[in-house]
């Protein structure tokens, strides 16, 4: 039987995954800060730790004598969307790059076969829209737009090196925005489907959301399952270097609120002021990621019908409680 830790297991894309490896027949543990939010977890054994400790790391993939872990997914990050990235700069740089350098140290030392690391298409810099794919050798040179991008270029690069040193089979995937049920949806981390959810849910039919920037910034949107789908196939490929994973699928902010104002069947009007947008445009090849057999599945207008009706659910819960107390 596989055995894999999942670090990050209590957040958004690690508890999806830890009930995918659950079901493909893997013992799983998970660690994190946090027990997941949403659900309970799938994992066999979850610890509460704080990665950023080198010892806590060690135990995070101790297992008895004699054994160790065939696959490591290493998903915690101190992270949020483009308003957390920009107001919380040294947190990213700090707790991230603690994170990466003692868990994948402990995991090369532990001899573990297999190391997965959570990278973002973050590490590309600015795009103008319509401009061609980039592939991502084209991440160099660099020039990432924040420096959750920059942690994150570092880290492959690290990764990288522990892979050819100590023969761990490293593989890194270059996320690009993943959404879906049991993600935050508010306090200040939420992504930008799961913030404009919230904000269409709480809206009357008819009503007026604020929406950051001009609405003209293109970005593609990959549903949780085809991600989790990308994640197991990549892990389990001969592929090395940052590998894209995401919907080939680019909208602009408006025509997200459009979308997602559809499946809420509401009449919403846009009321654009200034925020955090981050870049332009994304436009990302996928050829390495397809090579291995990854397709997505879900379109933009049916992932929002997957995850409209949860956040709806979830704004509802909490407005009955707010009015109880
Ligand atoms: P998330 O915030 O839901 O999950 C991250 C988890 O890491 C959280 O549960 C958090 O508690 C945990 N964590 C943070 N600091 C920790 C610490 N010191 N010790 C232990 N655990 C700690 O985020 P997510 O959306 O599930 O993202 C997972 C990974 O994918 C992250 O590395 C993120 O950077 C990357 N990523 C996500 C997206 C996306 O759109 N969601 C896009 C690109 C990359």
């Amino acid at each position: 039987m596989i055995k894999a830790l999942v670090c990050g297991a209590g957040g958004f894309i690690g508890s999806h995954l830890v009930r995918r490896l659950k079901n493909e027949g893997c013992w799983v543990r998970g660690a994190d800060l946090k027990y997941p939010e949403f659900s309970k977890t799938a994992a066999d054994e979850f610890l509460l730790l704080d990665l950023r400790e080198e010892k806590n790391c060690r135990a995070a993939v101790r297992l008895g004598k004699s054994e160790t872990f065939d696959e490591v997914y290493q998903l915690a990050a101190d992270m949020g969307g483009m308003g957390f990235i920009h107001s919380a700069e040294c947190e990213i740089m700090r707790n991230s790059a603690l994170i990466n350098i003692h868990m994948v140290d402990s995991a090369a030392n532990a001899a573990v076969k297999r190391y997965f690391f959570s990278s973002s298409a973050c590490v590309y810099r600015d795009m103008k829209p319509k401009e061609p794919e980039l592939s991502e050798e084209e991440a160099y040179p660099a020039l990432p737009d924040n420096e959750y991008g920059w942690e994150k270029l570092y880290t492959e690069r690290l990764v990288m090196t522990y892979g050819r040193r100590h023969g761990l089979a490293a593989r890194i995937a270059r996320f690009q925005n993943c959404y879906g049920p049991e993600g935050t949806w508010q306090g200040g981390r939420e992504k930008a489907p799961a913030a404009l959810c919230r904000k269409i849910a709480q809206a009357e039919d008819g009503g007026t959301i604020e929406v950051w920037g001009k609405g003209t910034a293109l970005r593609a949107y990959t549903y949780i399952d085809d991600m989790i789908e990308g994640i197991i196939l990549l892990m389990h490929s001969d592929l090395e270097n940052g590998v894209n994973i995401g919907r080939q699928e680019y909208v602009s902010v408006d025509e997200l609120v459009q979308t997602i104002a559809a499946v809420a069947g509401k009449k919403i009007h846009m009321k654009h002021v200034a925020g955090p947008v981050g870049v332009k445009a994304r436009n990302f090849r996928n050829d390495r990621i397809t090579s291995i057999g990854w397709k997505s599945k879900c379109s933009l207008r049916d992932g929002i019908a997957r995850t409209y009706p949860w956040i709806k659910a979830q704004v509802e819960a909490n407005r009955d409680q707010a009015s109880l107390s």
